[in-house]
């Protein structure tokens, strides 16, 4: 029996769309290819643009396209709950334990200072430009006096020296900038925890050891392993696979033609046109040919997925529907 578990970790705050799609088969047959375990959680805890009906959308999409999991919102198992807006008082733990160990501190910056002081930003981030440490050296009477007027975030201190350095399963050695973007926020001052945080402590707590996810979180993932040092959690293997972007250069969105499941399901679209599709993309088949998700289990190989991003030109879209 493998020990292999990987997760797929969508964002209910817009309908799936094939560059998710993309995202879940990929991470789901380099964990069913090594007879390893599947999660699905439900990464809702930006309250506010997440919607239930979304979520159960998703589960519905995952299962159309035959797509399973063994442990996940509606499986019960040992990690439930898989939603994460259920979870906050484990974060706040984690907040905790940073926080005593000295590691956080209070930020007052409002985005017109944050955008204002900040450096250059780095690669194609998610991330956004490196917070300039402003507050960081804010003596306790400073942080005291700015306390009155405003509620404050909290960030992660990071050495600035530091470059973190992980091998990636699709794209091969990767070193982050020096800071790896700078301290960044583990709750913002609305109350609401970082994606940053919640994600290393659901992949530490759901013991997932694998992590295959769109190279838009590229960026992201020197943080979360400075994360899971400073809680002294093991840190996963990485795997990030390129975009899908549409001609404009653009990642591949509404603008580009409803991409999204439903959408394409209503188009009369059949789910195996989908996965052969994304499968000839991911270079794990020869020819563009209707599929199941499970016909492409035994011969899954992740180092025929391509490490540069995808255009879907006009023609490779027009194949999806015909
Ligand atoms: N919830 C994130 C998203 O939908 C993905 C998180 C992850 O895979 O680490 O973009």
């Amino acid at each position: 029996m493998s020990n292999i578990r990987g997760r797929f970790a969508p964002t209910p705050s817009g309908l799936m769309h094939v560059g998710n799609a993309w995202a879940a088969l990929l991470a789901w047959l380099q964990i069913r290819s090594q007879d390893g375990k599947f999660v699905l959680r439900m990464e809702d805890i930006d309250g506010p643009r997440c919607r239930p009906e979304l979520a159960e959308q998703a589960l519905a999409d995952l299962r159309w396209l035959g797509l399973d999991w063994d442990e996940g919102p509606d499986t019960g198992g040992p990690h439930a709950p898989y939603t994460q807006s259920e979870r906050i008082s484990f974060y706040e733990e984690a907040i905790d334990k940073l926080n005593k160990s000295g590691l956080l501190y209070p930020c007052f910056c409002s985005r017109a200072e944050l955008l204002a002081v900040a450096s250059a930003p780095h690669g194609l981030s998610s991330e956004g430009p490196s917070y300039a440490g402003t507050c960081r050296h804010l003596t306790p009477e400073e942080r005291q006096a700015r306390q009155h007027s405003k509620a404050p975030s909290l960030r992660f201190k990071i050495d600035g020296g530091r470059s973190v350095i992980f091998e990636d399963g699709i794209l091969g050695k990767q070193q982050s900038t020096p800071g790896a973007g700078g301290d960044f926020v583990v709750r913002r001052a609305d109350g609401i925890i970082s994606y940053q945080l919640a994600v290393v402590m659901d992949d530490a707590a759901m013991r997932i050891t694998d992590v295959l996810r769109g190279a838009d979180l590229l960026d992201s993932t020197p943080r979360q392993i400075l994360l899971y040092e400073a809680l002294g959690l093991p840190v996963p293997r990485f795997a990030h696979v390129p975009l899908l972007m549409g001609e404009d250069g653009k990642r591949l969105a509404k603008r580009h033609g409803d991409t999204s499941l439903s959408g394409l399901k209503a188009a009369g679209v059949k789910p195996e046109r989908i996965v052969g599709w994304l499968a000839y993309l991911a270079g794990q088949v020869e020819r563009y040919e209707p599929l199941a998700a499970n016909e492409l289990i035994r011969s899954f190989d992740p180092i025929r997925i391509p490490k540069e991003p995808i255009t879907i030109h006009d023609g490779l879209m027009k194949q999806l529907f015909n």
